[in-house]
């Protein structure tokens, strides 16, 4: 979206392909699978941010193939030809391999997935309601989270609350202490990245919220309700929730792109393939040569890349040489559930309530859409003066990708 509006001020035709005709808000994702927001409050249709871009068009495609030396993209009926391709296709969970977690553990990569485990999340409560064997019960109730990054940590604080909030009311015949929130990271600390000051902060927040927080846990496998820690210990749930890794999507490996490690392509410093100059790739699907620690996979490095390559491209037409990307880097930020967050601006850190209304405004102005602004605004204000509002078992939602978890994640 960033390359095609820099592009949009430049007498050229572009074409933005994706295989969903809205854009996602990831940053928020997590508020959707914690039953906080409705799903379409963070997403927004393509072709209505592009009626202000006159030369910029849309196809809604999934692209299946590329042929790179034949400048062609191809999705299973239709085929676009270029002359210059910004390759953006982000990443996918990453599961190393491990035993059962591509099956039964829950991705959070994508809307359809947010909602799947939305609905599963109530459904178990549902189900547990009836469950008369207090071991089932407890499987049913133990909410299992891999990955101690923002993502996991922010979902962690948020499930929590619903769980230990409204769903303790909505539900008061079951046992509050049979409610687990368990969250699990390989490291021994959290928010690997993150000054240490944020670190300790996040990790003391998430045990007062009822979090249950293990360090240094790596799982060596998953099934459907249980959970197998590599030093022989179990941990008995039916909900194992993945933000542990992510991987570059394999469309452009397969079409013989450099690879670098985890499933990215290696770029040249101006964003390029080596061997295809008309070839950019960028955000979470790049690598950038020569880089000892790669950048990170966020917002602000796939916002700054496709700038760059969209101002590359037109350096190339005007017969100018490509210039290197340079990573302006301008903080990162978590919450951790309602008013406590740890915010890193260039040397500065915050933490608590002030962290918490930084980051609130931080993703209020990032949100696309007046109209999505005022509604997320509204849902806020309204769970955090009265309660979480979102709580429906939506019919089953067709889901992309893994974590499908036959027995237990059908809604009925
Ligand atoms: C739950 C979650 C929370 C996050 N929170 C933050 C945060 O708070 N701050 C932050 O900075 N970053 C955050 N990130 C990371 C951030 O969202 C990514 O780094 C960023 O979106 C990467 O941008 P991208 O353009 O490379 O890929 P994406 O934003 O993933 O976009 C890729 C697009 O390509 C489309 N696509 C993929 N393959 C095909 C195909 N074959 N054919 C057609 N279309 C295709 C997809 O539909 C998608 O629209 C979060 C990510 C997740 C998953």
């Amino acid at each position: 979206l960033w390359a095609a509006r820099t592009l949009a001020h430049s007498p050229i035709e572009v074409l933005l392909v994706d295989r969903n005709n809205y854009h996602t808000f990831l940053p928020l994702l997590y508020q959707v699978a914690a039953a906080e927001l409705e799903p379409e409050q963070i997403a927004h249709p393509i072709r209505s941010i592009l009626q202000e871009w006159p030369n910029v068009d849309f196809a809604m495609a999934d692209i299946t193939s590329l042929d790179l030396s034949q400048r062609l993209a191809e999705a299973a009926s239709l085929t676009f030809s270029y002359d210059f391709l910004i390759l953006a296709t982000g990443s996918t969970s990453h599961f190393f391999g491990i035993a059962g977690a591509a099956e039964y553990a829950f991705p959070l990569k994508t809307l359809g997935e947010a909602i799947t485990l939305r609905n599963h999340t109530l459904f178990c409560f549902e189900r547990a309601v009836h469950e008369a064997d207090p071991q089932r019960r407890r499987s049913m109730l133990t909410f299992t989270i891999v990955g101690g990054g923002p993502t996991g940590v922010e979902f962690a604080g948020a499930l929590s609350e619903l769980l230990y909030g409204p769903l303790a009311q909505d539900y008061p015949s079951l046992d509050p202490n049979q409610v687990q929130v368990v969250l699990l990271e390989a490291q021994n600390r959290l928010l690997s990245g993150f000054p240490e000051r944020l670190q300790d902060y996040t990790l003391t927040r998430l045990r007062k919220v009822g979090v249950q927080v293990h360090l240094g846990a790596m799982v060596s496998q998953v099934t459907q309700h249980r959970l197998h820690l590599k030093d022989g210990s179990e941990i008995p749930t039916e909900t194992v929730v993945w933000t542990a890794g992510v991987q570059g999507e394999p469309l452009a490996k397969r079409a013989g792109a450099p690879a670098a490690r985890g499933g990215r392509v290696a770029v040249l410093p101006t964003l390029q393939l080596a061997e295809y100059p008309e070839v950019y790739v960028v955000g979470d699907l790049s690598h950038l040569e020569g880089e000892e620690s790669p950048l990170p996979m966020v917002a602000p490095v796939a916002i700054q890349q496709g700038t760059t390559a969209a101002h590359n491209i037109v350096r190339q037409m005007t017969g100018q040489s490509p210039e290197p990307f340079h990573y302006r880097d301008r903080g990162s930020m978590a919450t951790i559930g309602r008013n406590a967050a740890v915010v890193s601006l260039r040397s500065r850190t915050f933490t608590g309530f002030v962290a918490w209304v930084i980051w609130l405004g931080v993703h209020l102005f990032n949100l696309i859409g007046f109209r999505n602004r005022i509604f997320v605004l509204i849902n806020w204000a309204w769970d955090y003066f009265h309660e979480r509002a979102v709580r429906l078992i939506l019919p089953a939602q067709a889901t992309s990708g893994p974590g499908k978890n036959p027995s237990s994640n059908q809604a009925p």
